[in-house]
C-alpha cells in the first residue's frame, strides 16, 4: 500500500491556491502500480453480483473501465453537461473547487441492477454524492463506490452517511 501511496503525486496549490492535488497520472502510468490498484479494488467486487460499473468522467472512466473488465460487466459514463448524446438525468454537486452538474444516459441502467460506481478520489464527497442521487433515478441498486482514494481530512464518508463506500488508499 506504501508503494500504491508513493505513485500518487501532490501537487501543491492546483487547480487553485489551498488546493494539495492529488495527482494520479504518476500511479497510472507505472504499469505494477495500475495493475495491483485494480486487482485489489476488482477483487473485493468477484462475488458481490455486479452487473454494471459507472465511471465517473474523467479519471473514474480509467479505474472505472478498468474494473469493469476485470468484473467481466458492462461500464456506464456519468459526464459533464452536454457530452453524453441521448436522453439524460441531471444533478448538480459542489466540488472542493467550484460547482458543477453531472448526466446519466436514462437508460444506462436497467432498474434493479447491480451497481458499482467508480472514481480516483473521494474528497468532499458532491461528486458521488450526485452520481448516487443520478444512479437512483435509473432505479439501479447501488453496492458500493469504489475510490482509489479518499482524502480523509475532508470527511465525504461521513458526508455519504449509509452509503457503502471503500477506498484503497487513506490519504
Ligand atoms: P469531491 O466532490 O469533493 O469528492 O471531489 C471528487 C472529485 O474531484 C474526484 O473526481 C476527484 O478526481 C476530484 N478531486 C477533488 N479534490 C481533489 C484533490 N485534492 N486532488 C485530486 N483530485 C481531486
Amino acid at each position: 500500500m506504501d508503494k500504491l501511496k508513493k505513485a500518487i503525486r501532490d501537487i501543491p496549490d492546483f487547480p487553485k491556491a489551498g488546493i494539495m492535488f492529488k495527482d494520479i497520472t504518476t500511479l497510472l502510468a507505472d504499469a505494477a502500480s495500475f495493475q495491483r490498484a485494480v486487482d485489489l479494488l476488482g477483487h473485493r467486487y468477484l462475488d458481490r453480483k455486479i452487473d454494471v460499473v459507472v465511471g465517473i468522467e474523467a479519471r473514474g472512466f480509467l479505474m472505472g473501465a478498468a474494473l469493469a473488465y476485470k468484473l467481466n460487466t458492462g461500464v456506464v459514463l456519468v459526464r459533464k453537461p452536454g457530452k453524453l448524446p441521448y436522453m439524460t438525468y441531471k444533478e448538480s454537486y459542489s466540488l472542493e473547487y467550484g460547482t458543477d452538474t453531472l448526466e446519466i444516459h436514462r437508460d444506462a441502467i436497467n432498474p434493479g441492477q447491480r451497481v458499482l460506481i467508480a472514481d480516483d478520489i473521494l474528497a468532499t464527497g458532491g461528486t458521488v454524492g450526485a452520481v448516487i442521487k443520478l444512479v437512483a433515478k435509473t432505479g439501479g441498486e447501488l453496492v458500493e463506490c469504489a475510490f482509489l482514494a479518499e482524502l480523509t481530512e475532508l470527511g465525504g464518508r461521513q458526508k455519504l452517511g449509509d452509503t457503502s463506500i471503500f477506498a484503497l488508499l487513506q490519504l
